[in-house]
């Protein structure tokens, strides 16, 4: 049995930030557990940026969030104990986890979950029709494009218009395929105003509202799927449907927080969403087990669940020293626009508050920016569209398929496609550093380099 002050369960930006905390905090031995073989959790496949405007002043894509905020863990001297699963828990603060190694057991002073949360899939919300292949939800299908190079389709349709889904019908878009609609049942679209911006009317992609998906056809592959109006009771209304052909259906219909393991140790969760109940401190009904990020509540951004993580981990390092607890505030997890952008606006990405700046188009007045950032940004957008590009290279000689790139500056919205053509035709040889500028491009009489979002090793040579 291995003892540690204190044992985080998960590696992403949650239980990152709370192992780094925990040691801050006082408390000896950290160890943080996961089952992948990368810390970073799920933001390893989330390659485009917008993340850390909260916690690091800067626009960084996940994997570059998810080597800052394991560089802070490592930095403070957590023990990373990665390829392991948890398979269940006692009151009393002991775990089982299975890996290569077989079984290993731990007795903690303090846990903190952070095994963040999972997609709701076709079965959750019932889509009718039949089962061919061809039918994904975003999330996995993200896993597919950005980590393992493989596009699953080339005419799509996406239902619901969660953020993961927007991202991917722009991702979709750049890499080729032509994103047919999104389809939301409700009147709002659930997304960030950000996102309907960015990744829906950057590249025209139709959003239908109060709609879904009726009918699947297709009987080995999927082959077009029955899109029609929903009533007041989000039932479809008969005569209305029509048929969209399409050879990849994406769902993007809400995240459920993940407590398989906090539910063998008697973790009580709620009853409405599924996340582990906590107290005003973040500790669960057992005492010394405190939960933190989407495992607890589903979060909007990654910035706010390590912020969460954070207390999470001190917390848990001062039960162990059985020092007073300090108690979370929900304010610092809220805040962001959701939903249709203002009419005749344009949202602010720069920061969280994501202003709606009203351009007159009379007298071309500028109102509605917080701050004099938007002023700048409403007049970019007013004169040339610029936006940062990040994508996926091939690689030569490595330990993974690609490696996520970002652009350094942003440049014009309309050579976006042009770009990604010429990136296609490059290939980066393992191995690459964090920060490795991989392309150079030039738009308009400017250079544009793209660097690279995360480390990749060379491939050991064969035994
Ligand atoms: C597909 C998908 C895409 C997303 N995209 C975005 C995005 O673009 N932007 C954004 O802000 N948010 C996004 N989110 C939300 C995202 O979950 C959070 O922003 C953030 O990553 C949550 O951090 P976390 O630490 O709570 O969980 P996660 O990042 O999910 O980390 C949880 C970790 O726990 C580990 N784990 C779980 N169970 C076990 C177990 N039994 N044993 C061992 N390890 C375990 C997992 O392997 C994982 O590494 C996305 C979520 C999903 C599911
Ligand atoms: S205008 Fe200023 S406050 Fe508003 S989103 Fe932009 S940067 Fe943030």
């Amino acid at each position: 049995m291995e003892h540690c002050d204190v044992l985080v369960l998960g590696a992403g930006p949650g239980g990152l930030a709370a192992a780094a905390a925990a040691k801050k905090a006082g408390a000896e031995k950290v160890i943080v557990l996961d089952r992948d073989r990368k810390a970073g959790g799920i933001l390893n496949q989330c390659i485009h940026d917008g993340f850390g405007l909260i916690r690091y002043g800067a626009s960084v894509s996940g994997p570059e969030y998810a080597a800052k905020a394991l560089k802070e863990a490592e930095t403070a001297g957590v023990t990373l104990r990665l390829g392991l699963q948890a398979v269940s828990m006692t009151s009393d603060r002991r775990l089982l986890a299975q890996g290569t190694e077989g079984l290993v057991e731990f007795k903690a002073g303090s846990i903190v979950l952070a095994t963040g949360c999972r997609e709701r899939t076709r079965g959750a919300i019932s889509v009718p029709g039949s089962r061919p292949a061809g039918i994904f939800t975003a999330g996995v299908l993200q896993n597919f494009v950005n980590v393992r190079n493989i596009l699953c389709g080339k005419r799509v349709v996406i239902l619901g218009s969660g953020d993961i889904g927007l991202i991917m019908a722009r991702r979709l878009t750049l890499e080729g395929a032509h994103v047919e609609a999104v389809l939301e049942v409700m009147k709002e679209p659930g997304g960030l105003a950000r996102n309907i911006s960015q990744c829906l009317y950057d590249f025209g992609i139709p959003l239908y509202t109060s709609h879904t998906v009726s009918n699947i056809i297709g009987k080995k592959k999927l082959e077009a799927v029955e899109a029609c109006p929903v009533d007041e009771h989000l039932k479809p209304i008969p005569g209305k449907s029509w048929i969209i052909p399409c050879d990849a259906l994406v769902l993007s219909v809400g995240l459920i927080p993940e407590n398989e393991v906090a539910l063998t140790g008697g973790v009580v969760l709620s009853e409405k969403g599924g996340g582990a109940e906590t107290d005003a401190n973040l500790m669960t009904n057992l005492p010394g087990v405190f939960a933190c990020g989407n495992c607890r509540k589903v979060m909007d951004l990654a910035d706010y669940v390590s912020n969460q993580g954070t207390l999470a981990g001190a917390n848990a390092a001062r039960f162990v020293r059985g020092e007073a607890l300090k108690p979370w505030n929900d304010k610092e997890a809220s805040g962001m626009v959701k939903g249709l952008p203002a009419p005749g606006s344009v949202t602010c990405p720069i920061c969280p508050n994501g202003c709606q700046i009203h351009i007159d188009p009379q007298t071309g007045a500028i109102s509605g920016n917080r701050c004099p950032r938007g002023k700048a940004f409403a007049e970019q957008e007013k004169t040339h569209p610029c936006r940062t590009l990040t994508t996926t290279l091939r690689v030569d000689g490595g330990e993974e398929r690609l490696v996520n790139i970002r652009s350094d500056k942003a440049f014009g919205r309309e050579h976006l496609a042009e770009a990604m053509e010429q990136l296609k035709k490059v290939r980066a040889q393992a191995p690459i550093r964090l920060g490795d500028v991989l392309a150079e491009l030039s738009f308009d009489g400017e250079t544009v380099r793209f660097l690279a979002g995360e480390d990749v090793a060379a491939k050991c040579p064969e035994q």
